[in-house]
């Protein structure tokens, strides 16, 4: 099985690598943009179409034509252009909106497909046209190396690293099955028993953020300080970002190591983040990235991730003789009326969750 992989480090480009990046970035959204209006044009004249090769086959008369995009690496430029075919395709099989201008300071980024040289023993890795540069090497590369992106995050550059691995797919097993229980107050209890609390960083981090939101209401609207406060507030959003991303990579990859069958909720999260007494703490955990994150660990590992249909009552069942009664809200505490259990609510229904996966993984 061909798995992809992806390895971020952050750059360290001196100032004239800087101005090279920032410029690439600016070209390849140039470009995108560019098509991108051509296409609103063309389809509003005669309701077509510019197909992908086209748009490719055009790039050396825009050039002529805006004589700047000759100076940045011209595989960047056709891959920012590929990009976008593969946007519409993506629209035109319903799996996405209608592809949207890029915006100078929130899409800064670049592909280039060959011509880079990455030299791990150096931390160095050479971008065509822009040179040597250093990057924090934090992790060792696996896998073939495909392509690399560059892209920029509240004024920091990054290298996402994509490469290729082929796996041998080995047989399952299904040894210390585990089940993973949302949970509103911590993030999440597992059937070990263990509770998951959300890192309380994170939660300084949102206390800090309101403080910040507050200072920019006073401010008087698109002045000098209230474009510096809302940098501020941007790096913090991103720093929240991050912090949950960080958290949930470490979490999910633990419980992949240690589990060969993983139990979760088929939750549908979009739902619950609507109803705003559950939103808060579940679009903010992230629960859907989580899975995510389980789900494509589990495939390289030749573990199984088992999603429980949603309306499984998992709180309701007793997870030591599965009788079941009504759990309203309030009750944290699971008392059996049949055979006496007393466990916690969502212990219980974390148990339940792994006995329920065990039994829809052999069906
Ligand atoms: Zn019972």
């Amino acid at each position: 099985m061909l798995i992809r992989k992806a390895f971020k480090y952050k750059l360290e480009p001196i100032v004239e690598q800087e101005i090279m990046l920032n410029k690439t970035a600016g070209c390849c959204r140039f470009v995108y943009n560019y098509f991108l209006k051509l296409n609103i044009d063309q389809y509003a004249k005669d309701k077509t179409f510019v197909f992908n090769h086209q748009m490719v086959n055009m790039l050396p008369e825009l050039k002529k034509e805006y004589p700047f995009l000759t100076e940045v690496f011209s595989q960047s430029l056709q891959t920012a252009v590929r990009n976008l075919g593969a946007a519409f395709k993506k629209f035109f099989n319903k799996q996405s909106a209608f592809p949207t201008f890029k915006k100078k300071g929130k899409q800064d980024s670049f592909t280039c497909p060959q011509k880079f040289r990455i030299e791990e023993e150096r931390d160095r890795i050479f971008i065509p046209k822009v040179g040597e540069v250093k990057y924090r090497n934090s992790r060792p590369i696996e896998g073939e190396v495909k392509s690399i992106t560059i892209s920029k995050n509240c004024g920091k550059w990054y290298v996402s690293i994509l490469t290729e691995q082929e796996i041998q797919e080995q047989p399952k097993t299904f040894n210390n099955p585990i089940g993973i229980d949302v949970g509103l107050k911590e993030f999440a209890v597992l059937s070990t028993g263990e509770i998951i609390s959300n890192p309380r960083f994170y939660r300084n981090l949102e206390e800090k953020l309101t403080k910040e939101q507050r200072k920019l209401s006073r401010k008087e609207k698109f002045s000098n300080n209230w474009q510096k406060q809302l940098a501020k507030i941007q790096k913090i959003h991103s720093k929240i970002a991050n912090a949950r991303k960080d958290f949930l990579h470490k979490l999910s990859t633990q419980i992949v190591n240690n589990h060969d069958i993983i139990g979760v909720e088929d939750l549908c999260v979009q739902g619950m983040v609507k109803n705003r007494h559950l939103a808060k703490s579940i679009a903010d955990a992230g629960w859907g990235m989580f899975v995510n994150f389980l789900e494509y660990k589990c495939l390289w590992q030749s573990k199984t991730l088992q999603k429980v249909e949603r309306f499984y009552p998992s709180s309701q069942l007793c997870s030591e003789c599965g009788s079941k009664q009504i759990m309203p809200l309030h009750l944290r505490t699971y008392l059996c009326k049949d055979c006496g259990t007393t466990i916690d609510r969502d212990f219980n229904a974390s148990k339940n969750i792994e006995l329920r996966a065990l039994k829809l993984a052999f069906v």
